[in-house]
């Protein structure tokens, strides 16, 4: 408290704080609102160079308000609100909707009854979008949008948990058409001089606008398994390859970026380059973990793939009538224990857990992958927690389904397809020493009790971000953060967020992550703990630290040699913090200073907050 006085104190006393609110408009984009925006001239043409393909959006809920309201598409609207492959189509829409508001700017167009039409506001929705299904068309794209000096954001499917596929003010390049899935038995990547180099084996190349269960789709025809995430709509070649990427098949198989064997980018200046282990081998380690949308716009991406394998399907669902009591946490601690037990097999976990539910209940649901040859010792495992869990009272209801092929599996649509919904996210990952060290499983359960739910808050415990594949490809350097490498477990909190525009609510769930929530996650493992990209808390105070750590120097090298003006800027991605929150103006090095000043105040914020919060 002191400190943090001491602080404003200063800062003001200093009279520096304007500084942090205003950029000369030398240093900004050009807006809509800006004698430099393109005129309807100049946009007509980059319309002819994309097929007719350009488009000017406005919120999708401007059908349920004022000017533009019509009941048939309002009533339409509320009926696409949740479905994922609708939102992935819609260039105005993103799958957690709250980022087509600005909070900055309190500006919203929320769906409402469509007989009470309110006010709709553009809010964080792009001002044209630019579908491409072409090298040429996204080199067209980029190099119109850095000669104009536009906010350029790359849209794929709309996933993104930190709003970085949309901004304000901004020309969108949406990937959707870059389609195209290809499998070869034996993958030579391109040497830059014809060199011969030997082949890879396997491998698939897909477009960047393949979704994960298209892919899936085509292997299960195919008969090979590729490592790919849970939902089927995420884009397999977008974020999450750029991010790290994990899901089923990571403890056997390695993560995303393992698995990639080449890239083609198109570049800050319009070029199209091959990157791989033999040419630009730099844009290759950077692409691989150091963020989307931050070194070029990938347009395809070569993954190796694998034989297929039978697998068993185990579900376990818990429900327990109490609440989140001892029983519940100590079902959580036996879960932790478990999780090393199987992905060190190589098989994978994922769990849910929420701890409050309508009624005082409590629920947790594991699922199991059990893998080819490990099967049994898996099993094994699974029956003994389930068995700890019975003992203990609660009431357990389990299944398991074996596949012939894992791949059929995959190609299933799950649960977890769910769009429409307001979500605030935040990760950390677990060591394996952690993991396995005799306190570590009860000391996570007992931080996790400490924290405070409401009804929509989920915690995910995945067991399926490291194991013997992730150890091993340590020799595989890429630009993902080096505590991958060691890691066992991602730990998330998701935190619900109220669907209609609540600003408050929105203001008071972000500071309690980040001023009770993530300081409690992270005293686990004091500074050892990096965060995933992916599913990240999008106010992260240190993101270099958390999502890159050692790596970021390098990172910060590349970015400069391939995008030198900084075309590609996203929330928390390289070079951000020379930004201001939507990428629009440059922040100058002052104002680097205090930001990371007033960073260091909320840590001391946290640090007493939690020190209170124990006392
Ligand atoms: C419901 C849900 C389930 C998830 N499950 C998993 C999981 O099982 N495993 C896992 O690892 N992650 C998972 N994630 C996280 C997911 O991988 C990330 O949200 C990922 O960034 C989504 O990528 P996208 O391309 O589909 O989305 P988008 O929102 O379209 O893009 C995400 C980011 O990548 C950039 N980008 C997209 N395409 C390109 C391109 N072609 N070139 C350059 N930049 C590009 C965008 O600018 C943006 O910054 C999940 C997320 C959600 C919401």
């Amino acid at each position: 408290m002191v400190f943090w006085l001491a602080g404003v104190i200063l800062l003001f006393a200093l009279g520096l704080g304007p500084y942090l609110s205003h950029s000369p408009r030398s240093q900004c984009r050009c807006g809509p609102d800006d004698d430099c925006w393109p005129s309807l001239g100049a946009w007509g043409a980059l319309n002819g160079t994309v097929g007719g393909q350009l488009v000017q959006l406005s919120p999708v809920g401007d059908v349920c308000h004022e000017a533009k309201y019509s009941n048939r598409s309002c009533t339409e609207l509320i009926q696409h609100f949740r479905n994922t492959t609708w939102r992935v189509e819609n260039p105005a829409a993103l799958q957690v909707h709250t980022w087509e508001y600005s909070r900055q700017q309190k500006q919203s167009c929320h769906v409402s009854d469509p007989l009470e039409p309110g006010q709709c506001d553009r809010g964080r929705v792009a001002h044209y979008s630019a579908y491409v299904q072409s090298v040429l068309e996204v080199q067209e794209v980029v190099q119109f949008a850095a000669s104009n000096r536009l906010r350029l954001v790359i849209r794929n499917t709309g996933h993104d948990l930190a709003g970085r596929s949309s901004a304000p003010n901004s020309l969108q390049l949406h990937t959707a058409g870059l389609k195209g899935i290809r499998h070869v038995e034996s993958f030579t990547p391109q040497a830059p001089d014809g060199r011969s180099i030997p082949s890879e084996g396997p491998a698939v190349t897909v477009g960047a606008g393949v979704l994960t269960g298209e892919l899936y789709s085509a292997a299960a025809e195919g008969g090979y398994t590729v490592v790919g995430g849970s939902c089927s709509t995420v884009g397999i070649a977008g974020g999450w390859m750029q991010g790290g990427g994990y899901g089923i098949l990571t403890p056997s198989r390695g993560l995303g970026v393992d698995n990639v064997l080449e890239v083609g980018v198109v570049t800050a200046q319009g070029i199209y380059v091959t990157a791989n282990q033999h040419q630009n081998q730099d844009l290759f380690w950077a692409v691989r973990g150091g963020g989307g949308g931050s070194f070029g716009v990938i347009v395809h991406v070569t993954f190796r793939t694998y034989p297929d394998v039978p697998a068993v399907v185990s579900k376990l669902n818990i429900l327990s009538p109490h609440g989140p009591d001892s029983a519940f946490w100590d079902t959580v601690t036996d879960l932790l224990r478990t999780i090393p037990i199987l992905v060190d097999r190589g098989d994978a976990v994922q769990a849910f857990a929420m701890p409050v539910l309508p009624g005082n209940q409590s629920f947790l649901t594991i699922e199991s992958y059990l893998i080819h040859d490990s099967h049994a010792g898996g099993r094994d495992a699974l029956d003994e927690l389930q068995k700890r869990i019975e003992d203990r009272g609660l009431p357990v209801e389990s299944s398991d389904e074996p596949f012939d092929r894992l791949s059929t599996y995959l190609a299933l649509p799950k649960g977890l397809d769910q769009a429409g919904m307001g979500m605030m996210t935040a990760s950390r990952l677990v060591s394996r020493d952690f993991m396995k060290s005799a306190q570590g499983p009860s000391r996570i359960s007992q931080t996790l009790a400490q924290l405070s739910y409401g009804p929509g808050d989920v915690l995910s415990l995945e067991g399926m971000v490291g194991g013997p594949a992730v150890q091993r490809k340590a020799t595989a350097d890429s630009a993902i953060h080096p505590s991958w490498r060691s890691a066992l477990m991602s730990l998330t909190l998701g935190r619900g967020l109220p669907s209609d525009p609540d600003w408050d609510a929105y203001d008071r769930i972000q500071n309690e992550l980040a001023m009770t929530q993530l300081p409690v996650l992270e005293s686990l493992e004091k500074g050892a703990m990096g965060g995933y990209l992916g599913i990240p808390f999008p106010y992260e105070s240190n993101p270099s630290r958390v999502f890159w750590g050692s790596h970021y120097n390098r990172l910060l090298a590349l970015k400069g040699r391939w995008d030198p003006d900084d075309l590609f800027i996203t929330r928390l991605g390289v070079n951000s913090e020379r930004w201001d929150e939507e990428g629009m103006c440059r922040v100058d090095r002052k104002q680097v200073y205090l930001r990371q000043y007033y960073k260091f105040l909320d840590r001391v914020r946290a640090w007493a907050a939690h020190r209170v919060g124990k006392s």
